[in-house]
């Protein structure tokens, strides 16, 4: 229990995109899945992904990237 808050001195660009919730891609009749998926809620349940970590918002899940 000792999360803490780092201050934001990292910055990287990153491409800011509005459509957060775009999960998939449709690239001709294909769906490309841009989401990893939440391990204990298995399909259809993607993980939000945030700065430096992936969150589940059906279970609560989170999985820290690595860096
Ligand atoms: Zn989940």
């Amino acid at each position: 229990m000792s999360e803490q808050k780092q201050p934001q001195q990292q910055q990287k660009k990153k491409k800011a995109s509005p459509q957060v919730w775009k999960f998939y891609k449709s690239e001709g009749s294909d769906l490309k899945r841009l989401r990893k998926e939440c391990p204990r809620c298995g399909k259809g349940f993607f993980l939000a992904e945030h700065k430096d970590r992936l969150t589940c918002g059906h279970c609560g899940y989170t999985s820290f990237k690595s860096h």
